[in-house]
Protein backbone atom coordinates (compact mmCIF):
# COMPACT_ATOMS: atom_id res chain seq x y z
CA UNK A 1 0.00 0.00 0.00
CA UNK A 2 1.69 3.20 -0.93
CA UNK A 3 1.48 6.26 1.59
CA UNK A 4 0.33 9.09 0.65
CA UNK A 5 0.86 11.20 4.13
CA UNK A 6 3.88 9.42 6.45
CA UNK A 7 4.76 11.86 9.47
CA UNK A 8 7.77 11.25 11.45
CA UNK A 9 8.10 12.34 15.45
CA UNK A 10 5.77 15.48 14.59
CA UNK A 11 5.61 16.94 17.40
CA UNK A 12 3.48 20.66 18.35
CA UNK A 13 4.71 22.79 22.15
CA UNK A 14 2.43 25.86 23.05
CA UNK A 15 4.74 26.82 25.59
CA UNK A 16 4.56 24.38 28.14
CA UNK A 17 2.26 22.34 26.80
CA UNK A 18 2.71 19.03 24.40
CA UNK A 19 -0.20 19.02 22.18
CA UNK A 20 1.59 16.32 20.06
CA UNK A 21 4.18 14.33 20.74
CA UNK A 22 6.13 12.41 18.23
CA UNK A 23 3.77 10.96 16.46
CA UNK A 24 4.71 8.29 13.49
CA UNK A 25 1.44 8.31 11.34
CA UNK A 26 0.55 6.32 7.83
CA UNK A 27 -2.85 7.07 5.46
CA UNK A 28 -2.50 4.39 2.57
CA UNK A 29 -3.95 6.01 -0.91
CA UNK A 30 -7.45 5.65 -1.57
CA UNK A 31 -7.90 4.50 2.28
CA UNK A 32 -9.98 6.29 4.59
CA UNK A 33 -8.22 6.60 7.92
CA UNK A 34 -10.39 7.38 11.17
CA UNK A 35 -8.27 9.45 13.74
CA UNK A 36 -9.33 8.48 17.50
CA UNK A 37 -9.26 10.05 20.93
CA UNK A 38 -10.39 11.80 23.69
CA UNK A 39 -11.44 15.55 23.79
CA UNK A 40 -8.00 17.52 23.87
CA UNK A 41 -5.80 14.63 22.68
CA UNK A 42 -4.48 16.06 19.66
CA UNK A 43 -6.30 15.56 16.88
CA UNK A 44 -7.50 18.63 15.25
CA UNK A 45 -4.03 19.45 15.94
CA UNK A 46 -2.18 16.96 13.96
CA UNK A 47 -4.74 17.38 11.10
CA UNK A 48 -3.81 21.62 10.99
CA UNK A 49 -0.13 20.41 11.23
CA UNK A 50 -0.56 17.40 8.37
CA UNK A 51 -2.77 20.53 6.20
CA UNK A 52 -0.13 23.07 6.34
CA UNK A 53 -2.59 25.46 9.08
CA UNK A 54 -0.09 24.77 11.71
CA UNK A 55 3.73 24.37 11.88
CA UNK A 56 5.48 21.35 13.79
CA UNK A 57 7.81 22.33 16.75
CA UNK A 58 9.62 18.96 15.85
CA UNK A 59 9.39 16.50 13.10
CA UNK A 60 8.32 16.25 9.85
CA UNK A 61 6.15 14.93 7.61
CA UNK A 62 5.69 13.49 3.45
CA UNK A 63 3.20 14.22 1.22
CA UNK A 64 2.86 12.00 -1.63
CA UNK A 65 6.13 11.21 -0.88
CA UNK A 66 7.25 15.04 -1.01
CA UNK A 67 9.41 16.53 2.16
CA UNK A 68 10.71 19.83 2.06
CA UNK A 69 9.98 22.92 -0.33
CA UNK A 70 8.37 20.38 -3.03
CA UNK A 71 6.31 19.33 -0.09
CA UNK A 72 4.29 22.84 0.45
CA UNK A 73 3.39 22.57 -3.63
CA UNK A 74 1.15 19.20 -2.82
CA UNK A 75 -0.63 21.16 0.15
CA UNK A 76 -2.83 21.89 -2.93
CA UNK A 77 -3.75 18.32 -3.17
CA UNK A 78 -5.24 18.51 0.45
CA UNK A 79 -8.82 19.82 1.43
CA UNK A 80 -9.85 20.23 4.49
CA UNK A 81 -12.87 20.75 6.78
CA UNK A 82 -11.67 21.72 10.39
CA UNK A 83 -14.01 23.11 12.52
CA UNK A 84 -17.25 24.14 11.74
CA UNK A 85 -16.80 24.94 7.78
CA UNK A 86 -16.20 28.69 6.61
CA UNK A 87 -19.85 28.95 4.74
CA UNK A 88 -21.12 32.63 3.49
CA UNK A 89 -24.55 32.09 4.82
CA UNK A 90 -26.61 34.63 2.95
CA UNK A 91 -25.08 32.49 -0.41
CA UNK A 92 -26.46 29.80 -2.22
CA UNK A 93 -23.97 25.85 -2.21
CA UNK A 94 -23.38 26.90 -5.90
CA UNK A 95 -22.17 30.55 -5.14
CA UNK A 96 -20.72 29.45 -2.07
CA UNK A 97 -18.48 27.00 -3.99
CA UNK A 98 -18.00 29.81 -7.00
CA UNK A 99 -16.07 31.81 -4.50
CA UNK A 100 -14.01 29.02 -3.68
CA UNK A 101 -13.45 27.90 -7.39
CA UNK A 102 -12.44 31.63 -8.00
CA UNK A 103 -9.77 31.63 -5.27
CA UNK A 104 -8.50 28.82 -6.26
CA UNK A 105 -8.32 29.36 -9.70
CA UNK A 106 -9.99 26.59 -10.34
CA UNK A 107 -13.17 26.73 -13.57
CA UNK A 108 -16.45 26.97 -11.34
CA UNK A 109 -18.73 26.59 -13.99
CA UNK A 110 -17.62 22.72 -14.70
CA UNK A 111 -16.74 22.20 -11.42
CA UNK A 112 -19.74 23.66 -9.25
CA UNK A 113 -22.13 20.99 -10.58
CA UNK A 114 -19.35 18.43 -10.27
CA UNK A 115 -19.03 18.95 -6.87
CA UNK A 116 -22.27 19.63 -5.76
CA UNK A 117 -23.42 16.15 -7.33
CA UNK A 118 -20.76 14.70 -5.69
CA UNK A 119 -21.74 15.75 -2.05
CA UNK A 120 -25.11 14.84 -2.97
CA UNK A 121 -26.78 18.64 -3.32
CA UNK A 122 -27.14 18.12 -6.85
CA UNK A 123 -30.54 19.30 -6.71
CA UNK A 124 -30.39 21.82 -3.72
CA UNK A 125 -31.67 25.21 -5.73
CA UNK A 126 -29.94 28.16 -6.25
CA UNK A 127 -32.16 30.37 -4.96
CA UNK A 128 -32.00 28.34 -1.33
CA UNK A 129 -29.13 30.57 0.75
CA UNK A 130 -26.90 27.70 2.67
CA UNK A 131 -27.90 29.80 6.19
CA UNK A 132 -31.47 28.05 5.73
CA UNK A 133 -30.01 24.47 5.41
CA UNK A 134 -29.81 21.73 7.92
CA UNK A 135 -26.84 20.74 9.67
CA UNK A 136 -26.62 17.31 6.89
CA UNK A 137 -26.63 19.89 4.21
CA UNK A 138 -24.16 22.34 5.62
CA UNK A 139 -21.41 19.84 6.53
CA UNK A 140 -21.86 18.23 2.88
CA UNK A 141 -21.67 22.04 1.66
CA UNK A 142 -18.53 22.14 3.91
CA UNK A 143 -16.81 18.62 2.29
CA UNK A 144 -17.79 20.15 -1.28
CA UNK A 145 -16.08 23.14 -0.45
CA UNK A 146 -12.68 20.83 0.45
CA UNK A 147 -13.52 19.17 -2.63
CA UNK A 148 -12.68 22.21 -4.80
CA UNK A 149 -9.20 21.62 -6.60
CA UNK A 150 -9.61 18.00 -6.55
CA UNK A 151 -7.81 17.19 -3.86
CA UNK A 152 -5.94 13.47 -3.42
CA UNK A 153 -6.17 14.07 0.54
CA UNK A 154 -9.37 15.43 2.26
CA UNK A 155 -9.12 15.85 6.50
CA UNK A 156 -12.36 15.82 8.39
CA UNK A 157 -12.20 17.53 11.77
CA UNK A 158 -15.20 16.05 13.52
CA UNK A 159 -17.28 16.29 10.75
CA UNK A 160 -20.73 14.23 11.61
CA UNK A 161 -20.83 16.06 15.09
CA UNK A 162 -24.03 17.49 16.11
CA UNK A 163 -26.10 15.62 12.47
CA UNK A 164 -28.93 13.76 13.08
CA UNK A 165 -28.92 10.22 11.94
CA UNK A 166 -30.11 10.77 8.13
CA UNK A 167 -27.18 13.40 7.87
CA UNK A 168 -24.65 11.12 9.18
CA UNK A 169 -25.91 8.57 6.85
CA UNK A 170 -25.44 11.07 4.14
CA UNK A 171 -22.42 11.88 5.01
CA UNK A 172 -21.05 8.49 5.25
CA UNK A 173 -22.48 8.08 1.73
CA UNK A 174 -20.57 10.86 0.32
CA UNK A 175 -16.97 9.72 1.89
CA UNK A 176 -17.27 6.25 0.85
CA UNK A 177 -18.17 7.49 -2.92
CA UNK A 178 -15.03 9.61 -2.78
CA UNK A 179 -12.63 7.09 -2.12
CA UNK A 180 -14.85 4.47 -4.26
CA UNK A 181 -14.86 6.42 -7.43
CA UNK A 182 -12.31 8.85 -6.88
CA UNK A 183 -9.64 7.13 -5.13
CA UNK A 184 -9.85 9.98 -2.79
CA UNK A 185 -7.88 9.42 0.52
CA UNK A 186 -9.66 10.61 3.87
CA UNK A 187 -9.05 10.93 7.42
CA UNK A 188 -11.21 11.69 9.42
CA UNK A 189 -11.58 12.15 13.04
CA UNK A 190 -14.88 11.63 15.12
CA UNK A 191 -16.14 10.65 18.40
CA UNK A 192 -18.78 8.32 17.27
CA UNK A 193 -17.10 5.22 16.75
CA UNK A 194 -19.48 3.47 16.07
CA UNK A 195 -19.97 5.23 12.91
CA UNK A 196 -15.94 5.72 12.69
CA UNK A 197 -16.13 1.57 12.49
CA UNK A 198 -18.54 1.69 9.54
CA UNK A 199 -16.33 3.78 7.01
CA UNK A 200 -12.79 3.74 8.36
CA UNK A 201 -10.38 1.57 7.04
CA UNK A 202 -7.40 1.94 8.95
CA UNK A 203 -7.14 3.67 12.79
CA UNK A 204 -5.37 5.82 14.59
CA UNK A 205 -5.54 5.72 18.72
CA UNK A 206 -4.46 8.88 20.24
CA UNK A 207 -4.38 9.73 23.85
CA UNK A 208 -2.48 13.08 25.97
CA UNK A 209 -0.78 13.77 22.19
CA UNK A 210 0.92 10.17 21.54
CA UNK A 211 -0.11 7.95 18.91
CA UNK A 212 -0.39 4.47 20.43
CA UNK A 213 -1.98 2.32 18.06
CA UNK A 214 -2.41 1.98 14.48
CA UNK A 215 -3.62 -0.18 12.37
CA UNK A 216 -6.17 -1.85 9.54
CA UNK A 217 -9.84 -2.69 10.26
CA UNK A 218 -8.92 -6.16 9.60
CA UNK A 219 -6.42 -6.00 12.21
CA UNK A 220 -8.75 -4.57 14.36
CA UNK A 221 -11.49 -8.06 13.17
CA UNK A 222 -8.33 -10.11 14.17
CA UNK A 223 -7.32 -8.27 17.25
CA UNK A 224 -10.97 -8.26 19.26
CA UNK A 225 -12.56 -11.55 18.40
CA UNK A 226 -15.21 -12.29 20.38
CA UNK A 227 -14.78 -13.37 24.35
CA UNK A 228 -16.94 -14.93 27.12
CA UNK A 229 -17.91 -12.12 29.73
CA UNK A 230 -18.62 -12.98 33.22
CA UNK A 231 -20.18 -11.03 36.36
CA UNK A 232 -20.23 -13.07 39.12
CA UNK A 233 -20.11 -12.84 42.77
CA UNK A 234 -17.28 -14.38 44.40
CA UNK A 235 -14.73 -13.63 41.48
CA UNK A 236 -12.02 -15.28 42.44
CA UNK A 237 -13.40 -18.58 42.88
CA UNK A 238 -14.78 -18.34 39.41
CA UNK A 239 -11.40 -17.50 38.47
CA UNK A 240 -9.90 -20.88 40.29
CA UNK A 241 -12.95 -23.13 38.74
CA UNK A 242 -12.03 -22.03 34.95
CA UNK A 243 -8.72 -22.53 35.77
CA UNK A 244 -9.49 -26.46 36.39
CA UNK A 245 -11.48 -26.54 33.35
CA UNK A 246 -8.41 -25.72 31.41
CA UNK A 247 -9.65 -22.14 30.69
CA UNK A 248 -7.77 -18.88 31.75
CA UNK A 249 -9.89 -15.91 32.50
CA UNK A 250 -8.88 -12.24 33.03
CA UNK A 251 -10.70 -9.96 36.09
CA UNK A 252 -11.55 -6.54 35.48
CA UNK A 253 -9.20 -4.43 37.60
CA UNK A 254 -12.58 -4.12 40.05
CA UNK A 255 -13.20 -7.72 39.90
CA UNK A 256 -17.25 -6.77 38.10
CA UNK A 257 -16.44 -8.58 34.76
CA UNK A 258 -14.32 -12.15 33.88
CA UNK A 259 -13.25 -12.05 30.53
CA UNK A 260 -12.60 -15.50 29.13
CA UNK A 261 -11.01 -15.45 25.14
CA UNK A 262 -10.64 -18.99 25.19
CA UNK A 263 -13.56 -21.68 25.12
CA UNK A 264 -16.30 -20.02 23.71
CA UNK A 265 -17.65 -23.17 22.73
CA UNK A 266 -18.21 -23.90 26.87
CA UNK A 267 -20.29 -21.38 27.79
CA UNK A 268 -22.43 -24.09 28.88
CA UNK A 269 -19.93 -26.31 31.40
CA UNK A 270 -18.94 -22.47 32.37
CA UNK A 271 -22.59 -21.95 33.58
CA UNK A 272 -22.82 -25.41 34.37
CA UNK A 273 -19.86 -25.10 37.06
CA UNK A 274 -20.51 -21.88 38.80
CA UNK A 275 -24.22 -22.22 39.62
CA UNK A 276 -22.49 -26.26 40.93
CA UNK A 277 -20.36 -24.58 42.90
CA UNK A 278 -22.96 -22.10 44.66
CA UNK A 279 -21.77 -18.90 43.18
CA UNK A 280 -24.89 -16.94 42.46
CA UNK A 281 -24.06 -16.15 38.75
CA UNK A 282 -25.11 -12.50 37.29
CA UNK A 283 -24.60 -12.87 33.78
CA UNK A 284 -22.70 -14.83 30.76
CA UNK A 285 -23.00 -13.81 27.54
CA UNK A 286 -20.71 -13.73 24.29
CA UNK A 287 -19.40 -10.68 23.29
CA UNK A 288 -17.53 -9.45 19.79
CA UNK A 289 -15.21 -6.81 20.95
CA UNK A 290 -16.41 -3.20 18.93
CA UNK A 291 -13.85 -0.69 17.95
CA UNK A 292 -14.69 1.19 21.30
CA UNK A 293 -14.06 -1.58 23.46
CA UNK A 294 -11.08 -1.51 21.49
CA UNK A 295 -10.33 1.94 22.08
CA UNK A 296 -11.07 1.89 25.62
CA UNK A 297 -8.47 -1.28 26.33
CA UNK A 298 -6.06 0.44 24.53
CA UNK A 299 -6.37 3.86 26.50
CA UNK A 300 -6.81 2.27 29.59
CA UNK A 301 -10.45 3.22 29.57
CA UNK A 302 -10.53 7.11 28.61
CA UNK A 303 -13.99 7.78 26.81
CA UNK A 304 -13.58 9.49 23.65
CA UNK A 305 -16.71 12.00 25.26
CA UNK A 306 -17.98 12.30 28.28
CA UNK A 307 -19.21 9.15 29.90
CA UNK A 308 -23.25 8.41 29.62
CA UNK A 309 -24.65 6.10 31.89
CA UNK A 310 -25.53 3.91 28.84
CA UNK A 311 -21.76 4.13 27.98
CA UNK A 312 -20.99 2.21 31.11
CA UNK A 313 -18.23 -0.79 29.74
CA UNK A 314 -16.78 -3.77 31.31
CA UNK A 315 -13.58 -2.28 31.65
CA UNK A 316 -10.97 -5.34 31.51
CA UNK A 317 -7.80 -5.06 32.57
CA UNK A 318 -4.83 -5.63 29.83
CA UNK A 319 -4.26 -3.15 27.57
CA UNK A 320 -4.87 -4.41 23.76
CA UNK A 321 -7.65 -6.82 23.40
CA UNK A 322 -6.48 -10.08 21.93
CA UNK A 323 -3.33 -8.44 20.78
P1 LIG B 1 -11.19 18.20 20.50
O1 LIG B 1 -11.91 16.99 20.07
O2 LIG B 1 -11.69 18.76 21.79
O3 LIG B 1 -11.02 19.25 19.44
P2 LIG B 1 -8.48 17.39 19.98
O4 LIG B 1 -8.12 15.95 20.13
O5 LIG B 1 -8.74 17.87 18.61
O6 LIG B 1 -9.72 17.69 20.89
P3 LIG B 1 -6.56 19.50 20.13
O7 LIG B 1 -7.55 20.56 19.78
O8 LIG B 1 -5.60 19.10 19.08
O9 LIG B 1 -7.33 18.21 20.66
O10 LIG B 1 -5.79 19.96 21.44
C1 LIG B 1 -4.74 19.21 22.01
C2 LIG B 1 -4.21 19.98 23.21
O11 LIG B 1 -3.52 21.14 22.79
C3 LIG B 1 -5.31 20.45 24.16
O12 LIG B 1 -4.83 20.32 25.48
C4 LIG B 1 -5.48 21.90 23.79
O13 LIG B 1 -5.92 22.64 24.90
C5 LIG B 1 -4.08 22.30 23.36
N1 LIG B 1 -4.12 23.35 22.32
C6 LIG B 1 -4.62 23.23 21.09
N2 LIG B 1 -4.46 24.38 20.38
C7 LIG B 1 -3.85 25.25 21.22
C8 LIG B 1 -3.39 26.61 21.10
N3 LIG B 1 -3.56 27.30 19.97
N4 LIG B 1 -2.78 27.16 22.18
C9 LIG B 1 -2.60 26.47 23.30
N5 LIG B 1 -2.98 25.19 23.49
C10 LIG B 1 -3.60 24.58 22.47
Amino acid sequence: MACILETENLTKEYGSKTAVRDVNMHIGEGRIYGLIGRNGAGKTTIMRMISGLATPTRGSYSLFGKTGPEKGKMLRQVGVLIESPGIYPRLSAQDNLKIKCLALGVDARREVPALLKTVGLGDVSPKQKAGAFSLGMRQRLGIALALAGRPKLLVLDEPINGLDPQGIVEVRETLVRLRNEQGVSIMISSHILDELSRVADDYGIINDGELLDEFTSAELHLRSGKSVMIRADRPEEVLRLLEKMGLHGEAAEDRAWIRVRDGLDRTGDMTRAIVEAGIPLHELYLRSVSLEDYYLGVTGGHQTHPASPEDVHPDVKGGKPNA
